[in-house]
Parts: structure tokens; sequence; C-alpha cells
């Protein structure tokens, strides 16, 4: 009895050992297809019935209510151009792309690959949370993906995807790394500077927050590949635009001690993450060369740290040309 107490007391501080020795975040991703059916298999009721799809479907609703936070006034007309091309006798735009095929494909690597996919992301997250992710599939509107929360959009009609299903769950794995990460982070983001110091404080978070996102999705692809891969991943493996994206954003903090806030954050915003990807791509090196010389979970670690910490330990390790100037 007392030799099956011990035993049963060893087996209980092992499983505790080895809960607090490894990340056991529980990631649950819910993938809702149901507007994408509804439009597709039916473009002519969904003309009929625009309003009450974008009404009713989850995935529209938030895509209408992305407008109004954005500012930017609601528009169908990508919605009715598309519907009315795959009813034309001639279509140019829709012709040849299986929308629903995608979606069956994603649905599927989803299903033999969920497990994989949960472990891959809690690796990279410090601590052992829960967290439900909500992936809505829509077509045919203004963003081609977008994520509030724990709910993310993804536009499938988007020509962005190549109609390729492997690129679309990778992206989908960078979102849900942005909800994971947010649970950890004590760093802030989602506001517009006012002062430099504030600017400063945002550039570095993003860097962090884009960059590990882009990073743990592009190991991603060593466990689920992908035969078309973001262009980010191209201009991470390019030496040059490396360089570029830590000289662009050096450009950026240094503009900090003179420009105008405004239009400063305008510059952050086309250089750093719309056009140029700067953050995007110094923030992934950063990840890269952190694991390398240290560990994954010394990086790992950092996520409760901050985007300034990031950096700061990244200065320690890079070379002189790859320095982020504070
Ligand atoms: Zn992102």
């Amino acid at each position: 009895m007392k030799a099956t107490r011990n035993f049963l007391s060893s087996i209980l501080i092992l499983s505790l050992f080895l809960s607090c020795q490894n990340n056991s975040n529980t990631v649950t991703l819910i993938i809702d297809d149901s507007a994408v059916r509804a439009v597709l298999k039916n473009p002519e009721l969904a003309l009929v019935k625009r309003d009450s799809i974008w009404q009713t479907h989850e995935g529209y609703r938030q895509m209408l209510a992305w407008h109004t936070r954005q500012s930017v006034p609601r528009d169908f007309g990508f919605y009715e151009f598309a519907l009315n091309d795959m009813l034309s006798d001639n279509p140019i735009f829709t012709k040849d792309k299986n929308y629903l095929e995608t979606i069956n494909r994603v649905q599927e690597i989803h299903r033999d690959k969920g497990g994989i996919i949960n472990e891959h992301l809690s690796s990279y997250l410090p601590g052992n949370k829960t967290f439900t992710a909500y992936a809505y599939f829509i077509a045919f509107v203004s963003s081609y993906a977008f994520s509030l929360e724990d709910k993310l959009v993804i536009d499938i009609g988007s020509p962005r995807w190549q109609n390729n299903p492997g690129f679309i769950l990778n992206t989908v794995i960078h979102e849900i790394y942005h909800i994971g990460y947010e649970l950890y982070t004590p760093d802030k983001w989602g506001f517009t500077p006012k002062t430099k110091d504030e600017f400063l404080q945002k550039t570095l978070a993003v860097i962090q927050n884009e960059g590990m996102a882009t990073y743990i999705a592009y190991k991603a692809l060593e466990k689920i590949p992908s035969d078309y891969k973001d262009p980010d991943y191209k201009l991470l493996e390019n030496q040059e635009s490396v360089d570029k994206a830590f000289k662009q954003t050096n450009q950026l903090i240094q503009d900090a001690e003179t420009a105008n806030i405004d239009s400063l954050n305008e510059k952050a915003w086309v250089i750093g993450t719309l056009k140029d990807r700067a953050f995007y791509v110094t923030g992934s090196f950063i990840a890269k060369t952190i694991e390398e010389n240290h560990s994954k979970e010394f990086l790992v670690d950092l996520v409760k740290k901050g985007g300034r910490q990031y950096v700061n330990e990244y200065n320690k390790i890079a070379n002189d040309k790859r320095q982020i100037e504070l």
C-alpha cells in the first residue's frame, strides 16, 4: 500500500515537473467556412441576398465592423464583380479557380496536422494557457486577412493566396501566434504615438510582435510545407534585403528625434508594415539570430519581457551593420 502510494506520488511529481518544464499552451483553432460555402455554392442568390449574408454570417459581420473601425467606407464592389464574373459565360477573374476545393484542402490539412500546429505554436509561447482562435473564411472583400482579438478573417477569393491552401494555413499560423503572444507580452502597440518615446516603445513592440509571428510561421514550413511562400520569407532569406530593413528601421528611429510625429507615424506605417515590411524583416531576423545564438527557451522567455528587452538582447550578439541603434 505504502509502495503504491509512493509510486503514485512519484508519478504526480513527475507530471508536475514535466508540465513545468514544457510549454503546454493549448490552442484550439476553429475554422468556420459556412459563409464562403453559402456564397460560392449559389452566387446568384448571394448577389440578391447580399445584405442579409453580410449581416448574418460572422465573417462578413466582422468585415463590416472592420470598415467601421478603419473608417473605410463599405465597399461591395469586389464582391459583386467576382460573383458576376462567376456567373458569366466567359469568366475572367474566377476562371479555373476552385475556391471550394481550396477551402476543403485547408480543412483537410488542419484535420491532419492540427496537433502539430498546436505543438509548434505552444513551443514558442511561454507558460501554459489555453485559448481558442476562430478563423472565418469569406470571399471577395476589401482586406485579404485581418484579425481582432481571438477572431481571424480570411478572404479565400483574394489573388494574394494564389489559391494555395498551404499558404493560407501558414498565414493562419502567423495570426494565431499574435493571439497567443498578446496573452504574455507586457507591451502595448494598438495606439497612435503622440511623442518620440511612445513612438520608440511602439516600434520595438511591433518589431517583436510581427517579428516573432513571422518567424514562427516561417519555421512552421519545416513541419507543414507549402509550395508557395509568403513574400516576407524571401526578404528574410536575402542578405541585402535584411541589411536594407535594418537601415530603414534605424532611419525611422533616428527621424524620431526631429520629425513631426504625424508624418513619422505615416512613414513608419508605410516602410515598417505596408510596403517595405522593414519591421517584419528586422523582427524575424532578430528572432532567428537569438534562437540560433542562445536557445529557443531564451527567445520564448523574452516574450514576457517585451520589445525593448528583445532588441537589447539581440544587440549584444548582432554585428555592427545589423544593430538596432537605440
Ligand atoms: Zn502579423
